[in-house]
Parts: structure tokens; C-alpha cells; sequence
């Protein structure tokens, strides 16, 4: 079996180029590693992808997007890529499960919240430390949290832990917030939320449960343990720090730049019949607006490629 198309990962981007393959009827086959959405489904307020209403949750639309994309035909599997062979004509895409073969291929395997990579994180990850605000805020119900990173991410998703913890702390490397000022001016109104400017984290400590932080301030290299209020025995932290490309699949095969994949406006990639959209390319603006745009642009290419190669 030779797909026409098969799309790796199922954000906005992958998911945008599913509906738009499959309205062109070229056969998809889109595939998601855990589950469809990447990171949007872990954000709990979409409030600028035009037309989604107030209320919108990342989750309600990507199952809305999933839900397209499967009513015109894409075709949905789990499963998660180790290697790529794309030296012939017809793609080679392996995963754990299977191995696909397609005409052409998108790349859309966005990206992965970026570690602070200091010691204890690895291990208490799941044990206070979290980097998905909307699955574990509730487990920090009357809790003390600390959230790292001065951008969008950062200042909204510590807005929304208010709903769930007694205090949040957003622990910031500069003295300035990278955030949108109309984000700003929304939590510096918020009286459950506190700032530590120019410090970072430097390491995390537990026995089970995350129990205490470790605080460098950046500018007098000062050091500082806060400990968890006696009564409540731990607290959460939630890194927001920005996002790794997920692209390691492709070192060797696909010119990447800084970490992202390389196309031109029309989404290809060095590598003939090969596209790429979203998050995972190089661009100037990481949105999902653009990851759909992407998405849909990639797999309009992708059937040109096809119909120019393969008739
Ligand atoms: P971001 O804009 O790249 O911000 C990352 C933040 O983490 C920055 O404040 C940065 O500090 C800090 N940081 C990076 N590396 C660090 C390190 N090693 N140690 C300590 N701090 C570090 O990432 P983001 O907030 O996740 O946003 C990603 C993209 O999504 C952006 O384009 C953003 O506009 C967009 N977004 C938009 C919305 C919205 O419009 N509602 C919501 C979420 C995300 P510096 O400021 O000092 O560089």
C-alpha cells in the first residue's frame, strides 16, 4: 500500500493539512504519536485563532479539526516514528508499529516544551513538576506554584493556575516580561500572583514529591532554597521556557537551521516531495493560526507534487 500522502504529527498544522489532502481527494494517512493536537491540546483558552468563541479550549478544537479532517477521509493512525528514509521516490516512514510508504510527505511534528534542565527536574517530573498548566493545574488545588518564563505562555498559563492554587510565583530571567502587554496588564491585576524577577531555577529537590527550589538571582548570584509551606508538605513548578523542535528524525536528511526544518514559502523542504508546516519550520510567527495556514499550503504542494510525478 502507497499512501499519496502521509502527514507526521497531528497539531494544528498536520491535522490542517489532513482536511485539505483529503477535500483534494489524495489518500492521507495523518499519524499522531500519543494523542491528535500537540500543543494546543494542552492550552486552555484559544482567544486569537479567528472564529473560535470565547470558551474555545485548545482540546474542543482539536477534536473539532480532527473531526473535519476524518469526515472528507483522512485516514488516522497511533503510532511513533524512528526513522525516515526519503532517498527514493517513494518515501519510507517507520514506526514502532508499522512502516508507511508514501508519494509525498508533510513534516508537522511541532514541538516539545523546552526542560530547565536542571537537577531533580527529570525526576520529579509528575511529582509537582508539570508542563501542562490545563492536565495537572488541578492537582495544585490550595497549593503554592511557581511558574518559570516571562512569555505569552508563561504569564497565561500562570493566570489560569490562579483558579486552582493559593499563590502563583512566576519566576522571570530578566526584569521585564516577554509576554503581550495586554497579557501583562492582565496579571499584574491578579492578586494571587507574584513576581521574582532576574532569577532562574537551579535546581529542584524531593523525595517523591517536589519539597523545595533551589533560586539563583542572575544579576547578584545570590542563592536561595524556598521550602514548601510545613502544612501542605510540597508545591508545583511549571516550566514555560519556550519549545525544542521536535526534528531529530531529520538531522542528515532535511536542511534544518537553528534546530527548525527549512522550506520555502510553499512549504517544501530541500528534499523533493518532502514538505514541512508549523511549529517545526523556520518562521517569525508560531501560532496556530500558522500552523493551519502552513498546513493547508503543504498539502495543495504535496498534491501538485504528486499529479506533476506520479501520472
Ligand atoms: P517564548 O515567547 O519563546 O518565551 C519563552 C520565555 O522563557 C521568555 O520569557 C524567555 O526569557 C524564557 N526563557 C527561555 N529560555 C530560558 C532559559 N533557558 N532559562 C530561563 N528562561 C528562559 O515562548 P512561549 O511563551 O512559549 O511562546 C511561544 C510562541 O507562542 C510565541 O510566539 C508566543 O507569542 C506564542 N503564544 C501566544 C499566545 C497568545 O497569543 N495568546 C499564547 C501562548 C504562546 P526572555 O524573555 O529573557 O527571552
Amino acid at each position: 500500500m502507497i499512501y499519496d500522502l502521509v502527514i507526521i504529527g497531528s497539531g494544528p498544522a498536520g491535522l490542517s493539512a489532513g482536511l485539505y489532502a483529503a477535500r483534494a481527494r489524495i489518500n492521507t494517512l495523518i499519524i499522531e504519536k500519543d494523542s491528535a493536537g500537540g500543543q494546543i491540546a494542552t492550552t486552555d483558552e484559544v482567544a486569537n485563532y479567528p472564529g473560535s468563541i470565547e470558551n474555545a479550549t485548545g482540546p474542543s478544537l482539536v477534536q473539532r479539526m480532527v473531526d473535519q479532517a476524518e469526515s472528507f477521509g483522512a485516514k488516522m493512525v497511533s503510532d511513533t516514528i524512528e526513522s525516515v528514509d526519503f532517498s527514493d521516490k517513494v518515501k519510507l516512514v517507520k514506526g514502532q508499529k508499522e512502516e508507511y510508504k508514501a508519494k509525498s510527505v508533510v513534516i508537522a511534528t511541532g514541538a516539545v516544551p523546552r526542560p530547565i534542565g536542571c537537577p531533580g527536574e527529570k525526576e520529579l517530573v509528575g511529582r509537582g513538576v508539570s508542563y501542562c498548566a490545563t492536565c495537572d493545574g488541578a492537582f495544585f488545588e490550595d497549593l503554592e506554584v511557581f511558574v518559570m518564563g516571562g512569555g505569552d505562555t508563561a504569564v497565561e498559563e500562570a493566570m489560569y493556575l490562579t483558579k486552582f492554587a493559593k499563590k502563583v510565583t512566576i519566576i522571570h530571567r530578566r526584569d521585564e516580561l516577554r509576554a503581550a502587554k495586554s497579557i501583562q496588564e492582565k496579571a499584574f491585576k491578579n492578586d494571587k500572583i507574584e513576581f521574582i524577577w532576574d532569577s532562574a531555577i537551579t535546581e529542584l529537590k524531593g523525595d517523591g514529591l517536589l519539597e523545595s527550589i533551589k533560586i539563583k538571582n542572575l544579576k547578584t548570584g545570590e542563592e536561595r532554597e524556598i521550602f514548601a509551606d510545613e502544612d501542605d508538605g510540597t508545591f508545583g513548578v511549571f516550566p514555560f521556557i519556550g519549545y525544542l523542535p521536535a526534528t531529530k528524525l531529520f538531522d542528515g536528511i532535511i536542511d534544518i537551521e537553528g534546530g527548525y526544518i527549512k522550506t520555502d514559502e510553499d512549504m517544501k523542504t530541500n528534499v523533493e516531495g518532502v514538505f514541512a508546516a508549523g511549529d517545526v519550520r523556520v518562521k517569525s510567527l508560531r501560532q496556530v493560526v500558522t500552523a493551519t495556514a502552513d498546513g493547508a499550503i503543504a498539502a495543495i504542494q504535496a498534491e501538485k507534487y504528486i499529479e506533476d510525478n506520479f501520472n
